[in-house]
């Protein structure tokens, strides 16, 4: 997205006579001299850097969308042109041949997406010159994931996935890795992008350029617009990157130089004997621009962005101005141009060994006027988030299964759903700001891409449960489903009338490297169940009738999703408790019961049928939640913490504004932008519905027609599991709604609250302040609001309050003491950043349509002070990694006695330690094995937890032999110790750095084969194993 503002299509005004000045005298007069002739023109565009010069690096580059007005191939092949006319495919054919024109000529190219289909239909001759092109640096790859991600609705996982995946084609098909992040368009910035997908990945700079309007005027008088960013805590220095902000927009600078075919911009007429010869102006215009930059940048190199969205579609067109412009400034001397990219130019400045103001945490939230909070997004689109959430996990999932089968070529890989992930990053995917029909096109390629993974899946749960894998699984006979739509209670292979030999088998994967006790929940038609573990011992079990709401969600959805109507109608969730071993699987069966035996045990029910009557306590563990007499929740006990809080749990919304004439800033897609706060209150007294049982409690609410809310409380784990179904909100009145969920303590927290930066390291926020300038409050709610993609946190001088999210949301602390969470969003204008269209998303059966229904958790737990970070990482990592259920009939037979019930990958005495995650085992094309080991926790974050970590290769691969390791950069596309080696250092400013300590784990000695990892370290490894040695290893 970047067209964005009507406004921003408005060119400045020519620049004024006295300007005309400036041209030295001499010129004028060998410009008249040769009026006369007219001929050829060899245009100079060899122009390098000249030391004593202000240097013009001119980067051609084109911004190109995976994705907004149009779907992804439509802007590709450039269908739909009645909504944009832009057309990739044309870019990129146009671009060979004008960069063939003039070997000093140079372009920039981001989007691997949009590369890869041009280059597959490429033929070997063409390819060949652009490899040419590239190894020459004429054509420079940068950036280089499949889109340029978003950085507040994505989670780090995918981002370093769509990273790799571009990376890893660049370095296969050119032999090149990228050197610049160019995220010059995503609505804010991450410290994770500066850090992790900045530095870790092992590139020179960062560039980008929105950032607050007010930070921005600051910056420019400063000349602080160029820094070097720290975005980890943790890391410190050692993961510093040099960060340039663009003074205005990715565009060319003022004075109009744009020279699409359309583009009104004056070209530049240098044919003497054509009328409007123009080149003096043009040079001055030129100049103009390039001392204005220079006015408010460090060093005498600036960056002219000469492009914007979809440009460059007929690429003579561009650079025809370019080559003259480069020709008759130099030529005019007072500036020097030059062909550049922003390698060049990351160079040059960094050869001037200067010391950078330095800049820490991040650059949220983004505002480009002062009621134009750019914080709606965090929250627009929820249902797509979530399923983009759903599949990150998944895909982590699938992929270590593909590795534990043993990857084949033929068959279903997970290739289809990295793909379609990897575009469902982009700034206007997951972020919320496309088209509707553009949404529509992200969430299809998910569903498709998603059906091949789960066919990935079964086959290899089924390879693995018959013990096939190390003869090569080819044909197993074990059948497994699963349940995409169990968040809408849809559950096909666990609705089936079961028997005495009918039973179900089900199956549970954790892909986290713990041991993993917890309680799943499937729907089922029969109260008369029982189950019983692999070794035929009854499970405790639970049964909790499903709520009328969910039952609508379920009939309603299924319609729509799948256009047809569920044919049984499940009464019950069966709740039971499962231990799943690490990187492994457990099973479970379940079996109708016997006439005599024991029974899954049903929930008492009791309903406050709106009595007031004597305040209510649920929970049977530790934790205990007490409702008021009113049915208002009051009360956090924790017989296990000591932690005993008051807490409230409401719901509110702000009005989104519409717009007027004289103030047309509209709440939208982007902008969050409220009209009023409204409470949300019942007509009538809540009534409660409670249900309980051995294993959860669980508290119903209605709090009005179109909110529900389940309050969970399970026994044995220490927090609260809010289930919510928002929608369809109304808008009949005309007035669109933000819908919040709202944490009320007696918390005395001075304004400040954590949020996570792309569900990692946590950022202090404080309200209503910002540590880079002295903000101007002018939208205290939206200019408060911030990315949570893991949680956040409020604490005091004894307790904190932790709240998990299930996908990104937006969320602050508006007042003390108070959490809350945008969780839906229903607006009616659009509010004037390009998408065109209001943010009302609705779901049709036949040709009735009403607004989008979501459902969706929030976690909440209270901690003693100091003592929060514990759950927050391991539980926010459960939270990230569900378990994956698999589910096969079984009639009649033992399948315990045919099938392998319990396995993992791991060594069976093994575990990673607490503070450790495997954040990616997948099984590569060339047969090598990609494995990132993860540290979860921060410096200081937690006293035990907040240190050096180790890991067991050797345990985590038991029956494998580990040939080779290779320690590379985080995309994988360089060894780690090259990438360090040339990667630019550079200075920071006295005075702005304390002393620091930082702590990475040491070089691993392929002998022993562990890895250390210190706070919030990510370790990357291409391993070769030995797969003769493979035994499928049964655990016991
Ligand atoms: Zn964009």
């Amino acid at each position: 997205m970047a067209m964005a503002h009507p406004l921003r299509r408005l060119r400045p005004p020519p620049l004024p006579p006295p300007l005309l000045l400036l041209l030295p005298p001499l010129l004028f007069l060998l410009l008249l001299a040769r009026v006369a002739e007219s001929k050829y023109i060899a245009y100079n565009t060899t122009g390098g850097i000249v030391p004593d010069k202000l240097n013009v690096h001119i980067v051609a580059h084109s911004h190109d969308d995976v994705g907004w007005l149009k779907t992804v191939d439509q802007y590709y092949v450039g269908s739909n042109n009645s909504i944009q006319g832009a057309c990739v495919q044309n870019v990129l054919d146009s671009l060979v041949p004008a960069l063939l024109k003039d070997k000093n000529r140079k372009f920039i190219y981001v989007e691997q997406a949009f590369f890869q289909r041009w280059w597959r239909q490429q033929s070997n001759a063409i390819q060949q010159i652009v490899k040419e092109l590239v190894s020459s640096g004429q054509l420079e790859l940068i950036n280089g994931g499949m889109c340029m991600h978003d950085e507040a609705a994505v989670h780090y996982i995918d981002m370093i996935d769509q990273t790799t995946l571009g990376h890893q084609f660049i370095k296969q098909e050119f032999n090149q890795t990228p050197r610049i992040g160019w995220q010059i368009d995503p609505f804010g910035h991450s410290a994770v992008q500066a850090y992790l997908l900045g530095a870790e990945v092992g590139f020179d700079a960062l560039y980008f350029s929105r950032i607050d309007y007010q930070d921005r005027a600051k910056r420019k008088d400063l000349k602080t617009l160029e820094i070097v960013w720290r975005g980890s805590r943790s890391l410190g220095s050692s993961a510093d990157i040099f960060t340039g902000i663009f003074p205005q927009n990715y565009e060319p600078p003022p004075g109009d130089f744009y020279f699409e075919v359309n583009d009104v911009s004056p070209v530049i007429q240098d044919d003497v004997l054509l009328f409007d010869y123009n080149v003096e102006e043009r040079v001055n215009d030129f100049v103009a621009a390039a001392v204005s930059q220079a006015n408010i940048t460090r060093l005498n190199h600036v960056m002219f962005t000469m492009g914007t969205d979809f440009k460059y579609q007929y690429a003579e067109s561009w650079f025809r101005q370019l080559d003259k412009f480069i020709h008759y400034v130099n030529k005019d001397g007072r500036v020097n141009a030059l062909y550049s990219t922003p390698s060049i130019y990351t160079d040059a400045k960094h050869a001037a060994n200067e010391s950078w103001p330095i800049k820490t945490d991040d650059f949220f939230p983004y505002a480009d006027d002062q009621n134009s909070y750019w914080t709606g997004y965090f929250t627009s689109r929820p249902a797509l988030k979530g399923y983009v959430r759903m599949m990150s996990a998944y895909y982590l999932a699938a992929r270590q299964l593909e590795f534990l089968k043993g990857r084949n070529r033929s068959g279903f890989t997970t290739g289809s759903l990295a793909d379609a992930l990897a575009l469902a990053q982009h700034h206007d995917a997951v972020s919320g700001t496309e088209k509707q029909h553009v949404a529509n096109d992200y969430a299809k390629r998910l569903s498709i891409s998603y059906a091949q993974a789960e066919k990935l899946v079964e086959f290899s749960l089924a390879c693995l449960t018959e013990s096939a894998a190390k003869s090569g699984c080819s044909n197993p006979s074990t059948k497994f489903a699963q349940c995409p739509l169990l968040n809408i209670s849809y559950c096909p292979p666990s609705e089936v009338e079961l028997s005495q030999s009918k039973t179900l088998a089900v199956l549970v994967y954790n892909a986290l490297g713990w041991n993993r006790e917890d309680v799943i929940r499937i729907p089922v038609v029969d109260k008369y169940v029982v189950v019983q573990d692999s070794e035929g011992r009854e499970v405790e079990s639970q049964l909790l009738p499903i709520a009328n709401a969910s039952l609508y969600l379920r009939s309603k959805y299924v319609k729509a999703y799948l256009g047809v109507s569920p044919t049984v109608t499940p009464k019950y969730w069966l709740a039971f408790r499962v231990s799943v071993p690490p990187l492994g699987f457990n099973t479970y069966f379940v079996s109708r019961a016997k006439q005599a035996g024991s029974v899954s045990a049903m929930s008492t029910l009791n309903s406050s049928q709106g009595n007031k009557y004597s305040s209510l306590e649920i929970g049977q563990g530790h934790l205990k939640l007490i409702y008021n007499a009113d049915g208002v929740l009051s009360k956090y006990l924790d017989s296990g913490s000591l932690v005993n809080a008051d807490i409230k749990q409401t719901y509110k919304f702000y009005s989104g504004f519409n717009g007027t004439n004289t103030d047309p800033q509209a709440s939208g897609a982007y902008i969050f932008r409220p009209g009023g706060t409204f409470p949300i209150k019942s007509d009538v007294q809540v009534q409660l519905t409670i249900l309980r049982g051995s294993i959860l409690d669980e508290v119903h609410q209605q709090i009005n027609p179109w909110i529900y809310q389940i309050t969970r409380v399970y026994k044995g784990k220490e927090h609260v599991e809010t289930e919510f179904i928002v929608g369809p909100i109304p808008v009949e009145d005309g007035i669109g709604k933000e819908v919040v969920a709202e944490i009320t303590t007696n918390m005395a927290t001075n304004k400040a609250f954590y949020t996570d930066s792309s569900g990692r390291d946590f950022i202090k926020r404080i309200r209503d302040y910002r540590s880079d300038w002295q903000l101007q409050v002018t939208q205290p709610v939206a200019g408060n609001y911030y990315p949570i993609n893991l949680g956040t946190y409020i604490k005091d001088n004894s307790t904190e309050l932790s709240v998990l999210v299930d996908r990104s949301v937006g969320g602050s602390s508006i007042v003390d003491g108070q959490v809350e969470l945008m969780l839906h969003r229903r607006l009616l204008y659009d509010d004037g950043r390009g998408v065109g269209e209001a943010l009302n998303e609705t779901v049709c059966v036949n040709d009735d349509c009403a607004g989008l229904v979501i459902e969706g958790k929030y976690y909440l737990k209270f901690d003693s002070l100091g003592e929060g970070a514990k759950w927050r990482r391991t539980f926010g990592q459960e939270i990230y990694s569900p378990l994956l259920i698999a589910f096969s009939e079984q009639d009649g037979g033992n399948w315990a006695s045919s099938h392998v019930v319990k396995f993992s990958a791991m060594d069976s005495s093994y575990s990673l330690p607490d503070n450790v995650a495997v954040l990616t085992l997948q099984a590569l094309e060339d047969g090598s094995v990609l494995l990132r080991l993860v540290h979860l926790y921060e410096v200081g974050e937690d006293k035990d937890l907040s240190v050096m970590a180790s890991v067991e290769l050797k345990k985590i691969f038991p029956n494998k032999k580990i040939i080779k390791i290779t320690e590379t950069n985080l995309s994988a596309n360089q060894e780690r110790a090259e990438m360090e080696k040339k990667r630019l250092k550079w200075k920071v400013q006295q005075g702005s750095s304390g002393a620091e300590t930082v702590v990475r784990g040491g070089p691993v000695d392929p002998s022993k084969l562990v890895v250390e990892l210190g706070p919030m370290e990510i370790r990357t490894f291409i391993l070769n194993l030995d797969y003769l040695a493979f035994v499928s290893a049964a655990g016991p």
